[in-house]
């Protein structure tokens, strides 16, 4: 069965291990250890095809925007979260892409953008419709969340799986 490395990228604070938690464990982990850097697994079955996923949840260094090396060119896919009521952590989405494109030698490689913290509805920073038309320009693809309430936690995970295999069964495409 196919087997994905899914590295999470983006700055501190944005909601990076609670997504990945709430996707993996399915639980809402309040706070957790910024520095802790850690390697999760997870199987999904979608089209008929059971996928195994390695899940990167990334810390440390990304919180100044540069990510190590190892990082970005160990991951079939990337999924890069910003915080809707953190202006700053949007804006530093556009640095993490040009890092992974650098690295692959290529502009079109399996990302997600991720909006996390849409229950924090009331003191959004981010237009829906803005990040949408900034995925769809970079090639990727743009999904909200809330890792608190776990509304939308499977589908940009769901979404980068079928990318990666798309990709892999057709690098050419
Ligand atoms: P990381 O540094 O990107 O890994 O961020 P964390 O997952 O540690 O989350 C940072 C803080 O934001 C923690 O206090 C989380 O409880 C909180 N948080 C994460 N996701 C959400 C969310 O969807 N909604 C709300 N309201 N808070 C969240
Ligand atoms: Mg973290």
């Amino acid at each position: 069965m196919p087997n994905f490395k899914v590295v999470i990228i983006g700055i501190g604070g944005v909601g990076k291990s609670a997504l990945t938690l709430q996707f993996v464990h399915r639980k809402f982990v309040d706070a957790y250890e910024p520095t802790i850097e850690d390697i999760y697994r997870r199987q999904i079955e979608l089209d008929d095809e059971v996928y195994v996923l390695d899940l990167l949840d990334t810390a440390g260094q990304e919180e100044f925007s540069v990510i190590h090396d190892t990082h970005l060119r160990s991951g079939d896919g990337f999924i890069i979260v910003f915080s809707l009521v953190d202006r700053e952590s949007y804006e530093s989405v556009p640095n993490l892409i040009s890092q992974i494109y650098k690295v692959k030698e290529t502009d079109k490689f399996p990302i997600v953008i991720v909006g996390n913290k849409s229950d924090l509805e009331k003191d959004r920073c981010v237009d829906f419709v803005e990040a949408e038309k900034f995925a769809k320009q970079k090639n990727s693809r743009y999904f909200e969340t809330s890792a608190k309430l776990r509304t939308n936690v499977e589908d940009p995970f769901h979404f980068l799986a079928r990318e990666m295999n798309r990709i892999s069964l057709n690098p050419q495409s």
